[in-house]
């Protein structure tokens, strides 16, 4: 069964969304060498098989999730509708986190609005996680 996430999270590997999960079950060891299925929570990509580790709690869950995704390389992170700031912003614009149009993950490099030239990630100074 389905659970309704606290928060979305994309998928890295193809940008899907990953959907939280709570029909794994775990042996949990009762008195006398009982033991009983309690339910645990994972989060798992609608779309390929990339799945969080699995958590007690749904709080739990997210964290390893959050964890999942951290390790992958920031351009894998983000996605069109993203806002980042970026080093060629200038003036008023400095501040304005600018919207994402287009991820190229092979190439390495995003396109935002307002800005003609390609974005490398060196170039990002503040990515979306980053803002508030
Ligand atoms: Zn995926």
């Amino acid at each position: 069964m389905t659970q309704t996430p606290m928060k979305t999270f994309r998928c890295p590997v193809c940008g899907h969304f990953l959907l939280l999960f709570d029909d794994l079950f775990q042996q949990e060891a009762m008195d006398y060498g009982y033991y009983e299925d309690r339910s645990v929570f994972f989060y798992l990509c609608s779309n390929c098989t990339l799945a969080s580790e699995y958590g007690m709690t749904e709080e739990e869950a997210f964290k390893k999730a959050e964890e999942l995704i951290s390790k992958f390389p920031p351009i894998m992170r983000v996605h069109s509708g993203d806002k980042i700031r970026h080093i060629y912003q200038r003036g008023y614009y400095r501040s304005q986190p600018q919207i994402i149009t287009e991820v190229n993950v092979q190439k390495g490099v995003m396109k935002v609005e307002g800005h003609i030239g390609l974005i490398h990630p060196n170039e990002v100074t503040t990515w979306p996680w980053e803002l508030e």
